[in-house]
């Protein structure tokens, strides 16, 4: 058994995004990613630590809408929201509402494992005793993020954060980058998938989105693992990361399923997602103009891209099994 892992930072139109920043720096950002979740992968590591792993990386980085970078509810609050799932177990864990806390993914990890719980909501202090690190609520803002929230009032529009101002032009010039995710199959077989974000921009401050609700924006079981993102409601409505863990489970292709979801249940616009399965098999459609995504096998280098929907490979055929008998022990 080989590992895989597949990341994303997040769907929609994003060329602004690209623009203002350039390509070169969302690249960077997802390689170092996936450089952390390999390290764990390759030393024999478990798909839930790696998950976590890349995840954390991204939400340090200020291009993408999770952790430092993300983006203002409509009070000028930050209120951040993440969750992951272990496909062995089916254990997961999610937050809600965080504003202090510097990786809401481990938030959620501590949920899993310390709490009694699967959710919890504005946890900060009980992640603060757990031992999380914590950061002023300042510490999240960016300008860029604050314009979109000036932009979305003005309109009065609650807005994905690659999202562009109506009319179809991106007449704030902000950035628009989006919701992070990982999602892996380990050595051992076994699967994980994590997801982070601070949601919409202009969201009412109490709003849930899709990405702490498992089954919606996450998903893993023992035949695959998903990470969503795009229009949280549409997400939430449709079941979409759950949807297809079942129709996997129930004999369909990853990639069937994750294209029925994204091409046929999804309006176009919505979002995409990423998707492993016990087989490290790969799936990433997407129905907006771009996906910030990357993925990277055992035995390949690390890709990374962010318009066409490339499919990645399949993994490299299992060799036949040796026909020379085994070395006699006698
Ligand atoms: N799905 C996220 C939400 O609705 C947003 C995103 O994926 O960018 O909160």
């Amino acid at each position: 058994m080989t590992f895989v892992l597949a990341i994303h930072g997040g769907a929609g139109v994003i060329t602004t995004a690209v623009q203002r920043h350039g390509e070169a720096a969302y690249m960077a950002a997802l390689r170092e990613a996936l450089d952390a979740g390999r390290a764990v992968l390759s030393s024999g590591g478990d798909a839930l630590d790696a998950v976590e792993a890349a995840v954390r990386v991204l939400e340090d980085c200020e291009l993408f809408n999770a952790g430092r970078g993300s983006v203002f509810c409509d009070d000028g609050t930050h209120r951040m929201e993440a969750s992951l799932q272990d496909g062995r177990t089916r254990h997961a864990g999610a937050v809600i509402g965080l504003q202090t806390t510097r990786h809401p993914i481990s938030g959620a990890r501590a949920v899993m494992e310390r709490s009694r719980h699967v959710v919890l909501a504005d946890c900060d202090a009980w992640l603060r005793e757990q031992g999380l690190e914590q950061k002023p609520a300042s510490w999240f803002d960016t300008a860029e993020r604050y314009q979109q929230l000036e932009a979305a009032r003005e309109h009065d529009t609650v807005r994905l954060d690659h999202e562009e101002a109506p009319g179809g032009t991106s007449s704030d010039q902000s950035p628009r980058t989006g919701t992070v995710g990982a999602v892996a199959v380990d050595m051992h077989g076994n699967l994980a998938a994590a997801t982070s974000t601070g949601g919409m921009t202009n969201k009412m401050a109490g709003r849930v989105g899709d990405t702490p609700v498992i089954g919606a924006g996450t998903h893993a079981c023992t035949h695959c693992a998903v990470s969503g993102t795009g229009r949280g409601e549409q997400f939430l409505r449709h079941a979409v990361a759950g949807a297809i863990g079942t129709r996997v489970a129930t004999g369909a292709s990853l990639q069937a399923a994750c294209t029925e979801l994204v091409h046929h249940t999804l309006s176009a616009g919505d979002g995409g997602v990423i998707g492993v399965n016990a087989a490290g098999e790969i799936a990433m459609p997407f129905n907006t103009p771009g996906m910030f995504r990357g993925w990277v096998r055992e035995e390949g280098e690390p890709r990374v891209a962010v318009w066409e929907a490339t499919t990645p490979p399949p993994p490299p055929p299992t060799p036949p099994p040796s026909t020379t008998p085994p070395p006699s022990t006698t």
